[in-house]
C-alpha cells in the first residue's frame, strides 16, 4: 500500500539555487537540499534535468543556496519558482552578491546562503542530484525563521494572510457574502484556484494590482474555470 498522503509528512524547507556567472545566471525554488556529510561539509541539491539552472550548474562547476525567510515574498517565489529562466531574466531586479565561485548569489528574502563546488553528480531519472562541497556560508538576518514547505502551503491554502490586499475590507466582506459568488479562477502560471465562495470576495471585485498569492502573476494570468 502506498498511502500518498504520507509523502506529505515529509518537512523541507524552501531555497533558491542558483548557478551561472555575473553575465548570465539563473536560479529555481527548490525544496530538496540538504547536508549529506560533514567532514568534509557536502550538500545535495535534486534539480529538473529540463531546469536551466541544472545546465548552468554543470557548466560552472559550482551552486549557491539562498535561505528564504518565512516572510519571503510570493513576488520572488513566483519568479524563481513559476517561470524559466529561458524566458526571463530572473536576476533582473533581484539583489545578488558574489564571493568565492562567482555564482550569483540571491539575498533578497533569505536569512542565509550556502555556496558550494561542484564535486559529483548523479542521475535519477527525470532529475539530476549534485553534489556540492561547501566553501561559503554567511547569515544575512539573524532574527527571521526559516521559511518551510509547509508553511508555504498554509500560506496558499489560507491567501488571505499575506498577499490579498482586499482582505483588509472587512465591512466589504460582510455584504458581498450575500452575493452568490460561486466562481472559481486559476492562475494559468501556477494552477493556484481563487475560489470566490472561500474567499468571500469576487474576481472582479479584487483590485487590479492584485497578484497570485502563490506565484505573483496579475490577475490577468487568471482563467475563470467555473
Ligand atoms: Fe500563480
Amino acid at each position: 500500500m502506498i498511502q500518498l498522503e504520507t509523502l506529505h509528512k515529509i518537512s523541507y524547507g524552501l531555497y533558491i539555487v542558483t548557478s551561472g556567472d555575473i553575465n548570465e545566471g539563473n536560479g529555481f525554488v527548490s525544496n530538496t537540499v540538504f547536508q549529506v556529510t560533514s567532514q568534509p561539509q557536502r550538500f545535495a541539491v535534486c534539480c529538473n534535468k529540463d531546469n536551466y539552472t541544472a545546465s548552468l550548474i554543470q557548466q560552472h562547476k559550482a551552486f549557491a543556496v539562498s535561505i528564504l525567510a518565512q516572510d519571503a515574498s510570493s513576488e520572488l517565489i513566483g519568479k524563481f519558482g513559476y517561470k524559466s529562466g529561458r524566458e526571463i531574466d530572473k536576476m533582473t531586479d533581484v539583489k545578488v552578491i558574489f564571493r568565492e565561485t562567482n555564482v550569483p548569489i540571491v539575498v533578497d528574502d533569505s536569512l542565509a546562503f550556502l555556496e558550494c563546488k561542484l564535486v559529483d553528480v548523479f542521475d535519477v531519472g527525470t532529475h539530476w542530484i549534485f553534489i556540492g562541497e561547501l566553501v561559503c556560508a554567511e547569515i544575512i538576518d539573524e532574527k527571521s525563521e526559516p521559511l518551510t514547505y509547509a508553511y508555504y502551503r498554509e500560506v496558499k491554502k489560507g491567501f488571505s494572510p499575506k498577499n490579498a490586499p482586499t482582505y483588509i475590507n472587512q465591512s466589504k466582506l460582510e455584504t458581498k457574502t450575500e452575493n452568490v459568488m460561486s466562481k472559481k479562477f486559476k492562475c494559468a502560471v501556477c494552477g493556484y484556484i481563487y475560489d470566490e465562495a472561500e474567499e468571500k470576495v469576487k474576481f472582479s471585485d479584487l483590485p487590479e494590482d492584485w497578484v497570485c498569492p502563490v506565484c505573483g502573476s496579475e490577475k490577468s494570468d487568471f482563467i475563470e474555470i467555473s
